[in-house]
């Protein structure tokens, strides 16, 4: 589960271009407007990343005087990503106020036991009573549910290139093989080694059924004839589905299509490396999301410079606006405190499509 919400420390505050009466306070390198002298540099808050569901008596001006909207049972509103006098604001930031200080300490003393210190990075969505905001489900994407995900494979999220400040350095030290992002629905075909084959969408494991979008695309590509033929137990073949009735669909296609950005090897606890992923593709005759670059030196300076390279890009499926690309490691990689895969969401996508 992603951090909604955690403890960090003010980074930065730096001048608001265009008003005299707000400022820009970066959380490791998020950038959110605020009003001028709310915040200091290294000051501790509580930080809400965009897509946060916030309970209304956390922060109720977010309803600007509307009656707050209700979402999983809770009123309250979304944080999208704004601009506020054209500068971009990204999730939310308040002080540890009383309020605040008493709810996570409730939290934590009855969860983790008392005098549990607050600490920077601490996840506190939980104490705090934040969910992550989705879209509503399609009905071709709902499907019957056979079990949960298969426990032994890792689900496909990625972390925001802004929550790794404090790794940057590291990560500028490897080299990087860059995919595009597709903007569908993480799909997942798995034979496992008892060799029954499962698909799945990102959190589920899905009976068959003929309507179906993540069946039609193992039924389409004739997935579990060829992993069978393949001898492919105990691997996962992870990807983006796209097309008709998928999150708005952005690359036109009619009926679906199935793009491989991952295989996972359940007996050797890893991922493919970027090499090895291409063979199975390959030998599968599956098609693979588009790739932007292979042994990728990270040579900017900063993670906005980053952020900026991304803009504008476009999709190679049909030339729309790349949501954002993904950064995988080259090789294997043993130490597992160590980043081996981000993504990098174009804001211009985010502020547009979002
Ligand atoms: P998000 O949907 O923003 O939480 O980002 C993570 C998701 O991006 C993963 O669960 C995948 O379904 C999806 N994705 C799309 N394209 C890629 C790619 N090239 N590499 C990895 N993940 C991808
Ligand atoms: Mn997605």
């Amino acid at each position: 589960m992603r951090k909604m919400s955690s403890i960090q420390k003010v980074r930065e505050i730096l001048p608001h271009t265009n008003a005299d009466s707000l400022e820009l306070a970066m959380i490791n390198d998020w950038q959110v407007v605020v009003k001028k002298g709310e915040f200091t540099k290294d000051q501790l808050v509580v930080y809400f990343e965009i897509d946060s569901w916030i309970p209304h008596e956390l922060a109720p001006f977010l309803s600007k005087g509307n009656e707050p909207k209700i979402y999983e049972g809770i009123s309250g509103e979304r944080l999208r990503s704004i601009k506020l006098r054209k500068e971009l604001s990204q999730g939310m930031i308040l002080p540890l106020n009383a309020d605040i200080l008493f709810r996570i300490n409730c939290w934590v003393t009855f969860n983790i036991g008392l005098n549990e210190q607050l600490f920077e990075g601490m996840d506190v969505t939980e104490a705090l009573n934040v969910v992550k905001w989705e879209p509503s489900i399609p009905a071709c994407l709902r499907g019957k549910i056979k079990g949960n995900f298969p426990t032994e494979i890792p689900k496909t999220d990625q972390e925001r290139i802004q929550n790794l400040s404090k790794h940057f350095a590291k990560i500028k030290t490897k080299t990087w093989e860059i995919t595009e992002k597709l903007h569908g629905s993480s799909c997942t075909f798995y034979l496992d080694m008892q060799d029954n084959f499962h698909v799945c969408s990102r959190n589920l494991d899905l009976q068959f059924e003929e309507n179906n979008a993540y069946w039609k695309a193992a039924v389409m590509y004739n997935v579990e004839q060829k992993v069978r033929d393949q001898g492919l137990k105990g691997y996962a073949i992870q990807g983006e589905l796209i097309g008709e009735g998928i999150n708005g669909n952005q690359y036109g296609i009619k009926g679906v299509d199935f793009y491989v950005f991952d295989v996972h090897s359940v007996n050797d606890s890893r991922y493919l490396t970027p090499k090895e992923r291409y063979n199975v593709v390959e030998v599968l005759r599956l098609k693979h999301v588009p790739i932007i670059s292979r042994n990728q030196v990270i040579q900017v300076e900063t993670i906005q410079d980053l952020l900026k390279m991304v803009e504008g890009e476009k999709s190679e499926i049909n030339g729309s606006n790349i949501e954002g690309w993904v950064f995988k490691t080259e090789d294997v990689c043993y130490d597992n405190r160590d980043v081996t895969s981000f993504k990098v969401i174009s804001n211009t996508w985010l502020l547009k499509n979002e």
